[in-house]
């Protein structure tokens, strides 16, 4: 059984935009903060998260686009690893 290596594979996720009340980000109440070195680069906060705002940065490490992120805690829920802490705004 074949596999086929990532470089291949094309995702086709449409990215968060303003809308007409601005960006998405204003509406959270707890951000979720990601601990870097706790994290596995599993993926699965990317994968699931609804609005598309967790991002691979070059070095193959996540973090949040805290523009658009709403802070349903959604990537803390299915973190493997506990690495993803919601925190109230406003704490750090
Ligand atoms: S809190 Fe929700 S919107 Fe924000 S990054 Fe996590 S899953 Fe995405
Ligand atoms: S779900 Fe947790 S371990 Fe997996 S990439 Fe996201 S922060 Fe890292």
């Amino acid at each position: 059984m074949s596999s086929v290596s990532s470089k291949y594979v094309k995702y086709i996720l449409s990215r968060p935009m303003a809308g007409a009340g601005g960006k998405t980000g204003t509406w959270r109440v707890h951000r979720p903060v990601i601990n870097a070195e706790r994290c596995i680069k599993c993926g699965l906060c990317w994968l699931y998260c609804p609005e598309n705002a967790i991002d691979w940065l070059e070095n193959k490490t996540v973090t949040v686009d805290y523009d658009y992120c709403k802070g349903c805690g959604i990537c803390s829920d299915v973190c493997p690893v506990g690495a993803v802490t919601m925190v109230k705004e406003g704490v750090i």
